[in-house]
């Protein structure tokens, strides 16, 4: 299935998908500009990405290796004959996100759900210098002083911390129930269909 331009920039607009895109390009933001470079030209040569981006031509490289690594580009390479030199075309390939962000958030969500349950079922300690949060078992190992800066531990109200996780366990959920690029395999589709259904 081909995404059109619209499709993508959509996708692109969702925080989700730009959380998981950081994290593929290493929190280096210039990899949006080589995506926005490849979305808009469609086959492109690394040369021209840097031209175009004013990016050392490294850089470019390495940011789509790293979108090459998650399967988010593809590429042509192509022998000069005379020279023997490769030329690398680039494309986007980028039907894959949904599903890549999909199988991501759950993780999150499995790893938020198993924090909950320590937090519901634990009583915590800090420093009030430090700021330091220390489980009842490891504050009673050290005798409820901290062992950074030998201050008197105190308990420690977490029910702040659970609403944290709760709220972001439940906009996680969410996201990946309602919002129709996520909630199918076939989501982008289904985003159209909706969109359609909307208007
Ligand atoms: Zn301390």
């Amino acid at each position: 299935m081909k995404l059109n331009k619209e499709d993508i920039y959509n996708m692109l607009d969702n925080p989700l998908v730009q959380q998981v895109l950081l994290e593929i390009l290493n929190d280096d933001t210039s990899g949006f500009d080589v995506l926005a470079v490849l979305i808009e030209l469609e086959e492109v040569t690394d040369d021209e990405i840097s031209r175009q981006l004013d990016l050392k031509l490294n850089t470019v490289r390495k940011l789509l290796y790293k979108l090459y690594d998650a399967r988010l580009v593809d590429y042509d390479r192509e022998k000069d004959e005379e020279t023997n030199w490769y030329t690398y075309t680039w494309k986007p390939a980028l039907e894959k996100l949904p599903s890549l962000v999909r199988k991501k958030t759950q993780h999150v969500l499995k790893e938020l759900k198993e924090q909950l349950i320590v937090e519901e079922n634990n009583m915590f300690f800090y420093c009030p210098n430090c700021e330091f949060k220390y489980t009842f078992e490891e504050a009673m190992d050290y005798g409820f002083r901290c062992p950074q800066c030998g201050g008197i531990l105190k308990e420690y109200n977490n029910k702040n911390d659970i609403k944290i996780i709760k709220e972001q366990i439940k906009f996680l959920e969410d996201e990946l129930r309602l919002n129709p690029l996520f909630s199918t395999s076939e989501g982008i589709k289904n985003q159209k269909r909706d969109k359609v259904a909307v208007v």
